[in-house]
């Protein structure tokens, strides 16, 4: 196999990364990116969503169809990474890397473009939007029914705590959490701190609920099932002397199935109902989902295995441990399976914060992994 050049792949990085654009604004990058994969000549473009490219490529044989997805967006985040290709919008940056997802399956494409000859299938090349900010939008790609004849889909991420150019092969079944949230307002009776008789104490409710949360984890939970129930925020009162009308509380939940999430969930709205009816509170509560988990399917996660050291060689492959972050890319196994991985772009710097920057030496190891993979998968 060819791969694509490391400086055009270096290119299309910095430019990407200098011109970030916030989810749902990918307007630059994604006119960009149908610039590049016109240019190919043999890829047919499609528009999902109004900020979202994929770019299909049919094999000279027929065969199955697969797709690789890249995420577009930037985050609102001020850069301090010092690059000469920083962000020129200050308020915006590649903080979590996915101008190198984008770079790379851009060089993914080029590369499997010029080998339309030996392709059997079909591949599906999905930049997608909006993967930062909820709902996502890799629910606007699924919903808008483009995808239904592909038998599988893969991705990958930047992480910068693994070593550069080690592809990190994610655990099958939960391969990164569900990330949902609450807010919840208990609604008492304000009165004199010397006359608890003639309130409703909201924080004395509010203590009751925090402790009984905690019982979902210890009690309802099958042992050993990673599950967090976190009360983030607490907030009520502001006088010694005075029982406060209303308490606030916020709080993440992280769960790694379907059933424990909808458990969880359930317990939560039962303990806040009785407890706030039994002491005669009431209360608001609003229940936020945010993304399910990402399900590595166990046939692909052995296949990808040995795609990665196919392509990059057995010791820059390892077992990666659950990613404790969600992504959305755990809706695209609504149509077919799926297997995620990471790629070592490593300083250390987390995802996220104004200095995350990636090692670029690291870019030609995840095209190379990617077109494998793809290959793999169409010849399986
Ligand atoms: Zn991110
Ligand atoms: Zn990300």
């Amino acid at each position: 196999m060819k791969a694509i050049s490391t400086a055009d792949l270096i290119k299309w990085r910095r430019y990407i990364h200098e011109n970030a654009e916030l989810s749902f604004k990918e307007e630059n990058t994604s006119k960009y990116v149908e610039d590049i994969l016109k240019g190919l000549g043999n890829i047919e473009i499609i528009k999902p969503a109004k900020t979202s490219i994929i770019g299909i490529l049919k094999g000279a044989k027929p065969g199955k169809a697969v797709a690789f997805r890249a995420d577009m967006d930037a985050l609102p985040i001020k850069e301090e990474t010092g690059l000469s290709f920083a962000s020129k919008d200050e308020n915006v940056s590649h903080a979590c890397g996915h101008d190198a997802h984008t770079a790379m399956l851009l060089a993914t494409a080029t590369t499997l473009s010029k080998m339309k000859d030996q392709i059997n299938g079909t591949v599906y090349f999905i930049f997608q939007h909006a993967e930062e900010q909820a709902p996502g939008g890799a629910i606007d790609i699924v919903k808008s029914g483009v995808l239904k004849n592909i038998e599988a889909f893969f991705g990958m991420h930047v992480l910068p705590n693994f070593p550069v150019g080690h592809v990190g092969i994610l655990p099958t079944g939960a391969a990164s959490t569900t990330s949902d949230e609450f807010t919840l307002s208990i609604i008492g009776k304000g009165s004199h701190g010397s006359m608890p008789h003639l309130g409703i104490d909201p924080i004395v409710i509010g203590a009751e609920i925090v402790n009984a949360l905690q019982t979902i984890v210890s009690r309802n939970v099958v042992p050993g099932e990673m599950t967090v129930v976190t009360i983030g925020k607490f907030q009520s009162g502001n006088a010694n002397n005075v029982i406060a009308d209303k308490a606030e509380l916020g709080a993440t939940i992280r769960t790694t199935s379907d059933a424990t999430r909808k458990l969880v969930e359930s317990r939560i709205k039962t303990i806040v109902e009785n407890l706030t009816k039994a002491h005669g509170a009431t209360y608001e509560l609003n229940y936020v989902h945010n993304y399910p988990a990402v399900q590595n399917d166990s046939a692909l996660n052995i296949m990808v295995k040995k795609s990665a050291a196919t392509a990059v060689g057995q010791a820059n492959v390892f077992d990666a441990p659950m990613m404790t972050a969600s992504e959305d890319f755990s809706y695209y196994n609504q149509v077919a399976p799926q297997c995620f991985l990471t790629l070592g772009v490593g300083n250390g710097v987390a995802n996220h914060n104004p200095k995350f920057n990636i090692d670029e030496k690291a870019l030609q190891n995840g095209v190379k992994t990617e077109v494998q993979i793809i290959l793999d998968f169409l010849n399986r």
